[in-house]
């Protein structure tokens, strides 16, 4: 059975939403010109006018802005509507800088809850479901743009928040919860606990939509096979306004973008380039229909590619692939790019859980990298193959994939930290920014 929130939006000819993307570029250019300084200036100085705009071809004649920027017009820069026109904020959890603060009028947030509505109704949710939201409320995008999803598909909406596992489990099972959104990491905490604590059967989850860090293929098949559950991927930032900018539908081959709101872009990330579809460069998006913090041609660092084959679930909106990774994400180590995902992927190949964490630091002039995992309580429980043997099976592992030689330290189960959100993979002890 295929389900959609808005078909007549979600499975629009193609030709149709793009005339309906150039139509909304061309409105909106002319009002960030006429309402917001920062815009008005930016276009100025590259000699472009909002008549110059007649449609999608002529998007790339518009200048870039960055998260600097952002950080730059914090806090009231970039408004489009007056104050008092706006109704709420989110932020970013600033944990790599200033701050960003995003606005939202009243329609803005419901876009953005519409745009969370068809995330759950393509991961099978109706009215029927009881959505158990456990992404962190508060400034953070997670818990309220699904919360308000879910409200709008009216489903049982169970605002849980992040922590509190007894808790999160005690309803989980007694009040029935069927879909579950939080973090991929939390996901695979939880998945933990409801097995140790063999709930496994009293529980009635069929999906999980799962976003706000990056997470690989294996560890959503093993999310999949602890909990029996779907998994699906959701992106977004709060700048742009939290998840939902794109999904997952049943195929799990990518991410449709909502096109009717927000336009994609690959480009060069050295050049500026646009880049043809297929290829593999940075993520750009331009809102066209945001009204308090509108962006135009906004630099996400996300490493991806994009792709208009034809989709059996019959959304014809373009999809993007998973983010490979984030240049803020990139590690540096002895002078190769290196991402988490690439190491998560070797562990999880090798029957580890995502229970993992990556220290880096330097020593003289040479970085020295340790990546520490934790036996699953099965190997622990295996007397047949030595601790030293399986570091070395990892070491090799992780040097045919990163090209590097690593340090692997096996650890018992449970010794590392759980994350109640986004997990924190990385110690970078080098302070290479001081
Ligand atoms: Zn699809």
């Amino acid at each position: 059975m295929k389900r959609y929130y808005q078909p007549e939006i979600e499975t629009m000819p193609v030709e149709q939403i793009q005339a309906l993307q150039s139509e909304r570029l061309v409105k909106q250019v002319k009002f960030v010109y006429d309402n917001v300084e920062f815009y008005r200036n930016r276009m100025d100085e590259a000699g472009v006018k909002p008549e110059d705009i007649h449609g999608i071809e002529d998007l790339h004649k518009l200048p870039f802005i960055t998260k600097d920027d952002l950080r730059d017009q914090y806090p009231y820069g970039l408004l489009g509507v007056p104050l008092k026109d706006c109704v709420r904020i989110q932020s970013t959890s600033g944990t790599t800088g200033r701050r960003v603060v995003a606005f939202y009028t009243q329609e803005d947030i419901d876009i953005w809850d519409e745009c969370c509505a068809r995330a759950i109704v393509a991961a099978g949710g109706t009215n029927e479901d009881v959505c158990h939201v456990c992404y962190g409320y508060g400034l953070f995008t997670g818990g309220p743009g699904l919360n308000g999803g879910s409200h709008k598909v009216g489903c049982l909406t169970l605002p849980m928040s992040s922590g509190n596992t007894e808790r999160q489990l005690q309803f989980m099972t007694d009040l029935g919860s069927t879909i579950i959104c939080c973090t991929p990491s939390y996901a695979a905490n939880l998945a933990e606990a409801i097995n140790e604590r063999g709930l496994r059967d009293k529980i009635k989850l069929k999906a999980g939509i799962f976003g706000a860090e990056p997470w690989t293929e294996e560890m959503r098949h093993n999310i999949e096979d602890m909990l029996g559950i779907k998994a699906y991927d959701i992106y977004g930032l709060t700048e742009i306004s939290g998840p939902g900018v794109s999904f997952e539908c049943e195929e799990q081959a990518g991410m449709h973008i909502q096109e009717d709101h927000f336009i994609p872009e690959i480009i060069n990330p050295e050049t500026g380039e646009v880049l043809p579809e297929g290829e593999i460069g940075e993520l750009v998006f331009t809102c066209i229909t945001k009204k308090a913090f509108p962006l135009i041609r906004y630099r996400t660092r996300d490493l991806c590619y994009l792709t208009r084959k034809p989709c059996s679930c019959g959304r014809t909106h373009i999809r993007m692939h998973k983010p490979m990774g984030r240049s803020d994400d990139m590690m540096v180590i002895k002078g190769v790019n290196v991402w988490p995902s690439q190491i998560e992927s070797v562990l999880l190949n090798q029957g580890y859980q995502a229970n993992y964490q990556i220290v880096v630091d330097r020593i003289g002039n040479n970085d020295t990298c340790e990546v520490q995992v934790e036996l699953t309580p099965e190997m622990a429980a295996d007397n047949t193959v030595s601790i030293e043997d399986r570091e070395k099976k990892v070491v090799k592992g992780l040097k045919s994939m990163l090209g590097i030689k690593v340090d692997v330290k096996v650890v018992e189960p449970k010794s590392i930290t759980r994350s109640e959100g986004k997990a924190v993979r990385v110690i970078d002890k080098r302070d290479l920014y001081k």
